[in-house]
């Protein structure tokens, strides 16, 4: 079955048709700018060149529409009619507490994705728009909704709350969420395969390392605890996020700078991270790969700090579950950035992890970048959110 998975930003929607049984990706794209000017919608069709064609995108509605429209052109599209689009499945931030998996969507699933909003102001609303579009021009096409939050929803109580007053909990949900969860459920399937394990007798840390990175510990088929909190502020040191500290800081940064919350939080979200500990030089881990070769300050301050956290998130989640049998990396630093697993593989010696440096210079596909004696495993496992959003769309049509 077709399966249409969308990703719908505030401004931008991001499409692929995959064939669900295969994970062939059929055509995939972006509208951006949406409601801006200069608006555009780019397509590869399969292995094809990107094509792009300027277009008014007023909403989203006119989004879904040159959806339609690009999948189903007589010349450069790859179906004939919407009849072959067997589903869609919508990525969703926020599922609150309410969602512990993938659903069906219906009046009463949006009003129930309405009241998460509050917890993801940027994204649910922008999520939702894409969905109610969808509905809208695609009839009775069914759809589902897809959480970055449900796979972490088994953590047990004593991992997601905060030690701050209970009642916060009770009144206003206030605990840690996570993030990224179609990543961590998709990489960690693909270690228990990899493995050739049963994925419920497995202790497996996920290491997410792209722009926006978080840590996730599944024991036991289950996810036990996560770094991203409330909102995808906690945990790492990001790419521009700030990742953990002293909850103190922001009021003191509010006196010494004469800023207020929401501009320090800003600043903690948007020019803190590798891109603040390197002075603004750059957020990407190519830039700053080069400035760690060539011997540059800035950049080896912000590598340092980045790949520490990580290894102490590690070491947390191993004490979490009283051991580890694998480690995977993934996402754009996890997936590309040997230099960085390296550092950190070799803060690991203890648990007798044991770093394969021809395997790690690999790039692109499923691999053990352990030695074969390593008492721990571990794999760089490229994630595909997009097709684990297909799968769980399949299944809840099942
Ligand atoms: P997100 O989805 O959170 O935007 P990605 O998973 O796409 O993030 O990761 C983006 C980051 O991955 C870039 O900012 C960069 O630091 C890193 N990255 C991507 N490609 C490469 C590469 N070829 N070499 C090194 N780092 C890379």
């Amino acid at each position: 079955m077709n399966i249409l998975v969308i990703n719908c930003g505030s401004s931008s929607l991001k499409f692929q048709l995959i064939e669900s049984e295969t994970g062939n990706v059929l055509g995939k794209g972006l509208c951006d700018r949406i409601g801006i000017d200069g608006s555009f919608i780019s397509f590869v069709k399969g292995e094809g060149e990107k094509q792009k064609k300027e277009a008014v995108i007023k909403d989203h509605s006119d989004a879904i529409k040159l959806v339609i429209e690009a999948l189903t052109d007589p010349a450069n599209g790859v179906i004939s009619s919407l009849k072959e689009i067997g589903a869609v499945g919508h990525r969703v931030v926020h599922g609150g507490e309410k969602f512990k998996a993938a659903t069906l969507v219906d009046d009463e699933v949006i009003k129930a994705i309405e009241e998460c909003n509050e917890l993801a102001p940027l994204h649910n609303p922008a999520n939702l728009i894409g969905v109610k579009a969808c509905r809208e021009l695609m009839g009775d096409v069914p759809m589902s909704v897809v959480f970055d939050t449900a796979f972490h929803q088994t953590m047990p109580e004593e991992a997601y709350l905060y030690g701050i007053p209970y009642e916060y909990y009770k009144k206003y949900k206030i605990r840690r969420y996570g993030f990224h969860g179609t990543s961590h459920d998709y990489v960690s399937h693909v270690c228990a395969e990899m493995m050739e394990r049963k994925y419920e007798d497995l202790k497996i840390i996920v290491c997410h390392l792209g722009n926006g990175a978080s840590v996730s510990a599944i024991d036991k088929g289950k996810c036990v605890d996560t770094s991203m909190g409330l909102t995808p502020l906690e945990g790492l040191i990001m790419g521009t996020r700030s990742g953990d500290l002293d909850p103190a800081i922001l009021e003191f940064i509010c006196n010494k700078e004469g800023l207020d919350i929401s501009q320090v939080l800003n600043i903690l979200n948007k020019k803190s991270g590798v891109f603040g500990l390197s002075e603004g030089f750059s957020s990407d881990f190519r830039d700053l790969e080069d400035g760690y070769n060539k011997n540059e300050e800035n950049s080896i301050r912000a590598v340092n700090a980045f790949c520490y956290r990580v290894v102490k998130y590690i070491g947390a989640y191993v004490a979490a579950m009283n051991g580890v049998d694998a480690i995977c990396f993934t996402a754009g630093i996890g997936e590309n950035t040997a230099f960085v697993r390296e550092k950190i593989v070799a803060h690991l010696g203890y648990l007798g992890v044991g770093l394969n440096a021809e395997a790690n210079k690999e790039r692109g596909k499923n691999i053990l970048i352990s030695t074969d004696d390593s008492k721990v495993k571990v794999f760089v496992i490229p994630t595909n959110e997009e097709l684990e959003i297909a799968k769980q769309t399949l299944k809840l049509l099942k």
